[in-house]
């Protein structure tokens, strides 16, 4: 087909775009979430977005609390950071060379998580945890690393692993493709079960390169950490001269300016960032302590490279927002959105006699079809009830609100969501929760 051809778009409705692209997408998308698997409907094509609103091909208006799964803290199109790209673009896209917008964007990172000495920046979340594992393999001399069942860490080969058959054992691959012989390093144990991870440290703490965690699990709904939980992980590391990772693509700059390490009061070695730190362009940072970070090439032998990485357009975008986040009370006012939510939300499904249950954390909240009184790992989280979370979703949809299309993505709070659009989606909330008593 001519480039005209390709750039005509003949088909104008949500299911109609999503036929097409499916001709020549693999599932029609991008990224797998994005399908809408299991929810018995087409995916939402989106046209265009402003502050809280995301606008589908068919000029409907939806409050988002996805904010395209993190980034958009201060909403959508946000004109600070659609202003500092712009100021940018006429200088030119990417050089391949040193700029100085880098270490504006190094120093500012340094500034905010005072437990990131120097920071590398990449083009993903992905990238920033594989490169971190690699640097905590290179760093320690040793192969194995601890991962969390429902953490997710991007899509890279030794985190696309799962627990063998008894919590100890050898990893197996969870998609096909990645090697068995790789994922035989990789451990994976339950999140929040400190008594495990002691175990695990007894029996083999001196092979283990690191333990790489989601400080406020994200990836399986939202599931913040037991008390002593992250406290265990800092101990087990520093006695056994293993790497603590924090994987914060999520939670940086969302649970707190400072992430969940201010948060919660914990400093890991390395911290691996993203989303919030691309303002919407694509962006993954790691970084941490100076004695493990000097390993990276070309101060030290551990290899690590990007043709695109501290690209400029990116560094303005993301410098943009971070400086945003700084003034006084951000944080605390996005948590009290949060909890004006999770608490309308709770109380609409209790008074309509639906079973769920919110959990929060900062800017990050999740909502548990379940007559459980709090969920802190995945079996947990797996066990709720995925028709009553498909009904949900469907209704809120359909009136006009977007939440993460799957029961196990946390939802996010910006600070465009104004007290009009909290009460739009408690009021679209009371006929959802009738839907799913139906
Ligand atoms: N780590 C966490 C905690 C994430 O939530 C994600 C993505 O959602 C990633 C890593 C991977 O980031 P990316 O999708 O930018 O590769």
């Amino acid at each position: 087909p001519s480039v005209r051809d390709c750039n005509e778009v003949f088909m104008t409705t949500s299911a109609q775009l999503f036929e097409q692209a499916s001709r020549h997408i693999p599932g029609g998308v991008n990224s797998p979430v994005r399908a809408f698997k299991g929810l018995h409907r087409p995916p939402v094509f989106m046209e265009r977005a402003q502050g809280a609103y995301l606008f589908d091909v068919e000029g409907k208006r939806y409050v988002d609390y996805v904010g395209s799964w993190g980034p958009m803290i201060t909403g959508h199109a946000d004109p600070d950071v659609l202003g500092a790209v712009r100021e940018r673009l006429d200088k030119g896209l990417s050089f391949g060379t040193p700029t100085a917008i880098e270490t504006t964007m190094a120093d500012l990172i340094c500034h905010m998580i005072p437990s990131i000495e120097m920071v590398r920046m990449v083009n993903s979340g992905t990238e920033a945890t594989m490169s971190a594992i690699r640097l905590a393999r290179g760093f320690t001399g040793r192969d194995k690393i601890v991962k969390f069942e429902g953490n997710y860490h991007g899509h890279s080969d030794s985190l696309l692993v799962k627990a063998g058959s008894g919590a100890l054992t050898h990893g197996e691959p969870s998609s096909p493709g990645v090697p068995a012989s790789l994922a035989e390093h990789t451990i994976t144990l339950s999140y929040n079960d400190s008594d495990e991870v002691e175990t695990c440290f007894e029996e083999m703490g001196s092979e283990i390169a690191c333990i790489i965690v989601e400080p406020v699990a994200g990836n399986m709904n939202c599931i913040p950490p037991r008390p002593g939980f992250l406290e265990t992980l800092r101990r087990v590391c520093t006695e056994n001269g293993s790497v603590l990772i924090f994987d914060e693509v999520m939670t940086g700059f969302r649970v707190a300016m400072g992430g969940a390490q201010a948060h919660y009061g914990i400093t890991p070695d390395l911290t691996c960032l993203g989303k919030i730190i691309g303002g919407g362009m694509p962006v993954g940072a790691f970084g941490g302590k100076r004695e493990v970070m000097e390993q990276i090439s070309p101060l030290g032998p551990v290899y690590q490279a990007g043709t695109l990485s501290g690209n400029p357009l990116a560094m303005a975008a993301g410098i943009a927002l971070l400086t945003k986040l700084q003034e006084p009370g951000f944080h605390d006012a996005l948590a009290q959105r949060v909890e004006t939510l999770c608490h309308g939300l709770q109380e609409r499904a209790d008074a309509a006699g639906v079973d769920m249950l919110t959990q929060r954390a900062g800017g990050m909240f999740g909502l548990f079809f379940t007559g459980q009184s709090r969920v802190d790992n995945f079996a947990q989280a797996t066990a709720c009830d995925a028709e009553a979370f498909r009904r949900f979703f469907s209704a809120m949809l359909d009136q006009g609100v977007y939440l993460a299309p799957s029961a196990y993505e946390a939802g996010f709070m910006s600070s465009a969501h104004t007290p009009e659009d909290i009460q739009q989606t408690l009021d679209a909330a009371v006929k959802a929760f009738e839907y799913v008593r139906q």
